[in-house]
């Protein structure tokens, strides 16, 4: 079977909307490698999106999704429960950051982890404003999208949006946005929009994922911590992209020291099993009458036995700090890049294992090189990588590699990367935006 030929077939099948980064269609994945339909060798940079934290089809999870599924694979959460789903909610309560006593919900998706705790915030507050930020994505759904603070593809055609949601600017150094101007965006948003007291949640990632790896200051978190107690506001950590060890930490508001009202989990919890969770404070969770939270799918016992293997795996094969090394790796190759390349590489960053490297044009940051990062995307799958895009600006390349990724397939993909960008940047002409 071609990739090219089931392209085909897909197209014409599949809503455009629903689009892929590349024709290349999967037969089998282990740990760090992604192999075709047509015996081609991918190193994956990509993990699904941040999902395969612990490699693809780690032989632990294998074995007790295997055991699970021959056991029961439904019986809904909500009808009758079962222990693996208890056990899940009690690790994860344990793991969340502070000391206030917990309580969590578990859902599908990631975008539904972020709507319902908007529906938790507004039942405990009683109060109609969502405070969220310019370059965050929240997911796809009505609510989440309109959150989200990007406008094409994510918004692009699909208002009207809910009403009481506002954006302010993410503070981002890189791009002339001090932490003061954020603060300073916020106040304003309460003397000229929406009174402070009308205000149910703030929403923050402490990186922006989709919008380009760019991390929340943590003294900016502790700040935002400080308005929402001020206020009665309850203060939503989006930890979908940075959690389950990715960023060196098993999750990222612990670099500021912060405790959440509510925080969403998805993406690395199961290793690829379908499972998000709103983990929050127990007198802030339990605001909503019983049966006005849940779903058919949440909390299935499949991806409950996945999480709690991951969770295991992450502890055994130490990968929080496996993920900083990798990150240590990763910008020490990337930055020879940006040594080579000044005129083009405006930045490398990272944390943990969220690294990025960012493209400008004729040395200047503010004029983002968003054909390069198109044609270093294009060209990736020919060299036998699979690499993700992202950015406000549509200008970096984002690297997620699983926390399992030996060195030498790190250095095996880093290599193949040089030779990519060598490749597009040493030609006579340099690509531009036009
Ligand atoms: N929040 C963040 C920070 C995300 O990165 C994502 C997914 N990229 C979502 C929410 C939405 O998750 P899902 O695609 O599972 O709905």
């Amino acid at each position: 079977m071609k990739n090219s030929a089931l392209q085909e077939r897909k197209n014409k099948v599949f809503a455009r909307g629903q689009g892929n980064a590349y024709p290349v269609y999967v037969e089998r994945a282990l740990n760090a490698e992604v192999f075709d339909v047509e015996g081609n060798r991918f190193i994956d940079f990509a993990t699904g999106i941040a999902v395969c934290n612990t490699g693809h089809s780690h032989p632990d999870v294998v074995e007790t999704v295997t055991k699970q599924v021959a056991s029961f694979s439904h019986t809904c959460l909500m009808v009758n429960p079962y222990e693996s789903a208890v056990t899940l909610a009690e690790r994860l309560t344990q793991l969340a950051p502070g000391n206030s006593p917990k309580k969590a919900i578990f859902v599908t998706t990631g975008a539904e982890a972020v709507e319902n705790c908007i529906k938790i915030a507004k039942c405990h507050t009683g109060r109609r404003g969502v405070i969220a930020f310019n370059g965050g994505f929240h997911g796809r759904t009505n609510l989440t999208m309109a959150m989200t603070g990007k406008i094409a593809p994510y918004k692009k055609d699909f208002g009207p949006f809910p009403s009481d949601i506002y954006h302010i600017p993410f503070p981002n150094e890189l791009h002339g946005i001090s932490e003061q101007d954020a603060m300073k965006s916020l106040h304003t948003l309460f003397k000229a929009s929406i009174d402070a007291s009308d205000v149910a949640a703030i929403v923050i990632e402490p990186v922006q994922g989709e919008g380009g790896f760019y991390a929340a200051p943590p003294p900016f978190l502790q700040q935002l911590r400080s308005v929402c107690d001020e206020h009665g506001i309850v203060l939503i950590v989006d930890e979908i992209q940075t959690g389950f060890g990715r960023t060196g930490k098993m999750f990222c508001s612990e670099y500021a020291g912060i405790e959440p009202d509510l925080m969403t989990m998805a993406k690395g919890i199961a290793g690829g099993f379908p499972i998000a969770a709103v983990v929050g404070k127990a007198d802030i969770m339990d605001a909503p009458l019983p049966g006005g939270l849940g779903g058919t799918y949440g909390g299935s016992p499949v991806a409950c036995a996945a999480a709690l293997t991951v969770l295991d795996i992450i502890e055994r094969e130490q990968l929080i700090d496996r993920a900083s090394e990798l990150g240590a790796l990763f910008v020490n190759r990337l930055n020879g890049l940006k040594k080579r390349y000044p005129n083009t590489i405006s930045d490398v960053r990272n944390t943990g294992a969220m690294i990025a490297i960012e493209f400008m044009q004729d040395s200047d940051v503010g004029h983002a090189n968003t054909a390069l990062t198109q044609a270093v995307i294009a060209k990736a799958a020919e060299h036998g990588l699979i690499l993700l895009s992202c950015g406000f600006y549509s200008n970096v390349i984002r690297f997620l590699p699983a926390l399992t990724m030996s060195d030498d397939i790190a250095n095996e993909g880093l290599d193949k990367f040089e030779q990519l960008l060598d490749g597009l940047l040493q030609g006579t002409q340099e690509l531009t935006t036009p």
